[in-house]
């Protein structure tokens, strides 16, 4: 019970408080599996974090972090911009009333029709290939509509202690940044307005330092492309440089968070070194879980209670199905309980160890392993913290025919 997020929560003698009312109550009597996403956690997070960034840097959310349209409706009003990858999440961003100007649309192998869509809708798109870019040069002739792009670009420095490496090295993501000077002479700025940098190095970072020295990094870099482009006369139309994002939150035992203020400090001294047409650009910060991960409880409801050969068994309506990231199976490569609770029981007196198990046949479908947990009875109700991100929408919603989850932002 020693992780940090469990000692954050609100309580109501021992039953677990969101948004103000105990979580279970706002299952309205449903036995049915829940995600609960809370608007006060997502605030609250938001609201943190812009205190403590540095004023000038740009917030934007990354929504396939948790792209249920009430969550980015909600999120959108409090950020910057929407990061979109792909077609289907382009709409959900458009759907939120988010301005063209302020979407932007990263994604390794976009499809012609995901192209020639993002273009007419006025979006920025992160050109990830050579060829992506002849390909937007193209469309733009043929819509007579100028396109909006920025470069990826695949630096070559990675994020050290990343949970997701994306950058560094040979990779599917962004164009190589030593062939970025050439490819630069290629732009045709009658039909392409370059808009800016898109520099991602990676994903779920909890290590400061690490964070701090990515940015130096893309800084540096961005700076020596930025002045590639001002050489060239391209510089008239940048508005940006997004450099990436990856924040991470603690899902395990041990795990800190991220501590904000150095980062912080570092960016204030690096946007302050910035020269040329650098100096008078946005600094964009794109985020998806550091945003919602924190604010989301997946629920579910223990249907049955077995021993089986010394060892107590939970059983749920609730499991990989819903949730793969908890179940082990989305990148991890030793499987750890996320933190794991009874909602209406969140005690420390009297655990025992029990294994909770999903309704899948396979034994790929934990919930949670060897989990200290009070006594409980068929009917009560399970809750995993650190669910509002990378659940429901990155689950193999219909393996096996199950019952989906119901989502709620309450
Ligand atoms: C996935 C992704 C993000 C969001 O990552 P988080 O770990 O959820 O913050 C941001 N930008 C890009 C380009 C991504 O691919």
């Amino acid at each position: 019970m020693s992780h940090e997020r469990i000692n954050r929560l609100e309580l109501a003698g021992n039953r677990l408080v969101v948004s103000g009312k105990p979580l279970t109550d706002w299952l309205e009597g449903s036995n049915q599996a829940h995600y609960i996403y809370s608007k006060q956690d997502i605030q609250h997070k938001i609201t943190q974090l812009k205190a403590q960034l540095p004023s000038a840097i740009k917030l934007h959310y990354a929504i396939k972090a948790n792209p249920m349209q009430a969550v980015v409706d909600y999120v959108a009003n409090m950020v910057d911009g929407l990061d979109v990858a792909s077609v289907g999440e382009m709409h959900i961003a458009m759907a939120s009333n988010t301005a063209a100007c302020d979407i932007s649309f990263a994604g390794p192998a976009k499809q012609l029709v995901e192209l020639e869509a993002a273009v007419k809708a006025g979006i920025t798109l992160n050109v990830e290939s050579v060829t992506e870019l002849q390909r937007l040069h193209d469309i733009s002739k043929q819509q007579g509509v100028k396109a909006n792009i920025a470069l990826r670009v695949n630096p070559d420095f990675e994020l050290k202690q990343s949970g997701m490496q994306m950058a560094g090295g040979s990779k599917a993501f962004g164009i190589d940044a030593e062939l970025i000077p050439e490819l630069l002479k290629t732009i045709d700025s009658h039909w392409l307005n370059l808009r800016g940098l898109h520099i991602y190095s990676g994903s779920q970072n909890l290590d400061a330092e690490a964070i701090i020295t990515m940015h130096q990094q893309t800084f540096e870099l961005a700076q020596l492309l930025l002045n590639e482009i001002e050489a060239l006369g391209l510089a008239t139309d940048l508005q940006h440089v997004n450099i990436g994002g990856g924040f991470g939150i603690p899902y395990f035992k041990g795990q800190k968070s991220l501590d904000i203020s150095p980062v912080s400090d570092s960016l204030q001294a690096l946007l302050a070194g910035r020269t040329g047409c650098f100096a008078n650009i946005d600094i964009v910060i794109e985020l998806g879980r550091y945003l919602v991960g924190e604010a989301g409880y997946y629920v579910c409801q223990i249907t049955d209670i077995k021993q089986s050969r010394g060892k107590t068994f939970y059983m749920t309506n609730g499991g990989l199905h819903h949730h793969l990231s908890n179940s082990g199976n989305f990148g991890q490569v030793i499987r750890k309980n996320y933190p794991t609770l009874l909602a209406d029981n969140v005690t420390t007196d009297n655990c025992h160890t029990v294994e909770i198990a999903g309704p899948l046949c396979t034994p790929l479908d934990i919930v949670a392993a060897k989990i200290d947990l009070p006594e409980a009875a068929i009917g009560d109700f399970v809750v995993v913290l650190q669910s509002g991100a990378y659940g429901f929408s990155a689950s193999p919603l219909r393996f096996l025919g199950h019952s989906e989850a119901i989502e709620r932002l309450v």
